[in-house]
């Protein structure tokens, strides 16, 4: 079992995860075990909003502030 793709038969350094890029912080795989969370190793790498995520909210839009209401994230 798995994939073989042209990296693979290369050698080269790569994941056959999905990269998920975020706006605020650093990005993410899909693959528990990628090691290598670069764009540049992976061959899917799609924008956090596709999975919910609304870290891309833009910056200096007032709406980035009003839309959060009381769900603040508490850890503890
Ligand atoms: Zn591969
Ligand atoms: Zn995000
Ligand atoms: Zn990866």
């Amino acid at each position: 079992m798995g994939v073989r793709c042209r990296e693979c038969e290369a050698g080269l350094q790569h994941c056959h995860g999905t990269l998920i890029r975020h706006a605020l912080w650093r990005s993410e795989c899909t693959d528990e075990d990628c090691t290598t969370p670069e764009v540049i190793v992976h061959t899917l790498v799609i924008d956090c909003d596709v999975v919910g995520c609304e870290c891309t909210q833009p910056i200096g839009s007032d709406a980035a502030f009003t839309s959060s209401t009381g769900s603040a994230a508490r850890s503890g």
